[in-house]
């Protein structure tokens, strides 16, 4: 299996986030990515740079607005004249909570304050110094391992860090800021007709969800924790199917909390059937760890053996396969479930 990562993507350093009321240490931490490639080394792959593809494919699932706003954010935050050590907004301007909010309207703002509060959806997502490029290379890491499939490659792993599945097309949320598994799959479309996207990850892939919920040439699937009681918590349900054009091509399959790989394998065997039905000609997997047992904000009981369950079956789907990293923050423990998800997809 071919790989792609740049080193940049580690320079990404956030300084604090928010739960249960508090400003706590973050938990996307660089080591994640270490830990990550040891994991690829011991199945013989080393990493290949991408090519600098820069924002145009990226605009092809997000808003100008909010790319360009991400990419010159840091030297405005700088020329603030008191200033925490990260751009983080304090105020957010009211969502009715409505699933499809593809019309948004453009961002009125034009200080940095009212754009920040527009453009960062929650207190996950604080911008420093490096986050931009970062998040390009994560965003262009994608693209690679899509430009991979699209000549030929079977399957290959994009290291994606920071990761995506939150972002939406001018949202960034939860750790997230562009949506690499959108941004892949939009890239697949070019020579796929379908495309089907399946989210392990024990958060619910909202962003994804929202950047293609009105379409029928992406089929969306999401397997996660019961947001009833777990973040994303506004979206998530299984009573989301999408809508106009869409409807009937975005699939949820919440899981209770505690649940474990048996639950997660009868959820994959029904992504299966869903993708077979859909006639997906490629897919993207967006893989994160964070339902492994020891997640530090996990609710869920997987085994890192249960995640070669998982690559076994999605072996089994016969598509080409692009699957890209999102995340996953037991950092003892990743490094293992990508071994075991590379074990069983072989
Ligand atoms: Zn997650």
């Amino acid at each position: 299996m071919r790989a792609f990562y740049h080193p940049d993507q580690s320079l990404h350093d956030p300084q604090q986030y928010m739960r249960f009321g508090k400003i706590v240490a973050p938990k996307d931490l660089p080591e994640r990515t270490a830990q990550l490639l040891g994991a690829l080394r011991k199945h013989g792959i080393t990493p290949e740079q991408p090519a600098a593809s820069g924002t145009d494919p990226i605009l092809a699932v997000h808003s100008e607005g909010f790319v360009r706003f991400l990419e010159t954010l840091w030297p405005r935050w700088l020329e603030l004249p008191e200033r925490g050590p990260e751009a983080w907004p304090n105020t957010f301007p009211y969502w009715s909570g409505r699933t499809d909010e593809s019309v948004r309207p453009p961002c009125r703002p034009t200080g940095i304050m009212g754009q920040l509060g527009w453009y960062l959806g929650d207190l996950s997502v604080p911008v420093g110094e490096h986050c931009w490029t970062s998040t390009l290379r994560s965003a262009e890491t994608a693209v690679a391992g899509a430009d991979a499939i699209l000549s030929g490659e079977r399957a290959v792993y994009s290291l994606c860090r920071p990761s995506g599945h939150h972002a939406r097309a001018d949202r960034a949320t939860g750790f997230c800021y562009i949506n690499n598994t959108a941004v892949a799959a939009q890239r697949l479309r070019s020579n796929f007709g379908k495309v089907a996207i399946l989210d392990v990850d024990a958060h619910h892939g909202d962003g994804t969800q929202q950047i293609f919920y009105r379409r029928d040439d992406v089929l969306t699937i999401s397997v996660h924790a019961d947001p009833a009681n777990y973040y994303p918590f506004f979206t998530g349900y299984a009573g989301e199917t999408g809508n106009g054009p869409g409807e009937g091509f975005n699939l949820n399959l919440p899981l209770d909390h505690g649940a474990g790989g048996e639950a997660m394998a009868a959820a994959v065997d029904r992504a299966g059937a869903a993708i077979k039905a859909f006639g997906a000609e490629a897919l993207v997997i967006a893989l994160g760890y964070d339902a492994h047992k020891d997640d530090p904000i996990g609710v869920l009981k997987l085994d890192a053996t249960d995640f070669g369950t998982i690559g076994a079956k999605v072996k089994a789907f016969g598509l080409p396969t692009l699957v890209v990293q999102e995340g996953g923050y037991a950092i003892e423990a990743i490094g293992g479930c990508l071994d075991a998800f590379l074990g069983g997809f072989k």
